[in-house]
C-alpha cells in the first residue's frame, strides 16, 4: 500500500562532507572541525525502496516529489521547481564518441530559469520550518534571483 506521506521525514544528523563529523539537526552550515559543508544524513537502511519509488512517482511534478529525501518538515511551499526536461543531444553524443543516447538536463523551465531554484526552494522551506523571518544569500547572480523569487512567493523579505 502506498502511503500519502514519505517514509523518511527527517535526517538523522548533519554530516560534514569532508571529514564526516556529525552534528545535531540545527541551523548550522559548516563543520566546526574543518569548515567543510554539512549535509543531511539519512538512515537509508530503513528505507523500503519499492515503497519509496511508488510514493515518489505519485508525488507532484516538482522537486517536492523527493520530499522524503529533503530536510524539510513542510515541503511544497513557494514556487513550482524541478521536474525539468531531459533533452536528447545526439550530436554531442557523437562528438564524445558515445555509443548510447545522451540527454542533457535543462533547468530553464524553473521559475528563474536556473538550477539555483532547487537549492533555494529547499533552503527557504527549511528557513520557514525554523521560524526565520527573512532570506539572505551572498551571490553574484542567479542565486540572488532565485532567493528573491522564492522570498516573494513566500512573503519573506530578501
Ligand atoms: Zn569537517
Amino acid at each position: 500500500m502506498v502511503t500519502a506521506h514519505p517514509t523518511i521525514t527527517s535526517p538523522a544528523a548533519l554530516q560534514c562532507r569532508i571529514c564526516g563529523q556529525q552534528y545535531p539537526v540545527e541551523p548550522l552550515t559548516v563543520c566546526e572541525e574543518c569548515f567543510g559543508p554539512l549535509e543531511p544524513a539519512y538512515d537509508l537502511q530503513s528505507v523500503d525502496g519499492m515503497d519509496f519509488r511508488k510514493q515518489a512517482e505519485a508525488g507532484p511534478a516538482t522537486l517536492w516529489r523527493w520530499a522524503a529525501f529533503l530536510p524539510v518538515d513542510t515541503p511544497a511551499r513557494g514556487l513550482p521547481v524541478g521536474n525539468s526536461p531531459l533533452l536528447p543531444a545526439p550530436r554531442l553524443a557523437e562528438e564524445l564518441g558515445l555509443r548510447c543516447e545522451l540527454f542533457v538536463k535543462t533547468e530553464t523551465s524553473n521559475p528563474t530559469h536556473s538550477f539555483k531554484d532547487r537549492v533555494v526552494a529547499v533552503a527557504a522551506a527549511k528557513a520557514v520550518d525554523l521560524g526565520f523571518e527573512a532570506l539572505a544569500c551572498a551571490s553574484t547572480g542567479n542565486l540572488a534571483g532565485a532567493t528573491a523569487a522564492v522570498g516573494a512567493a513566500l512573503g519573506l523579505p530578501t
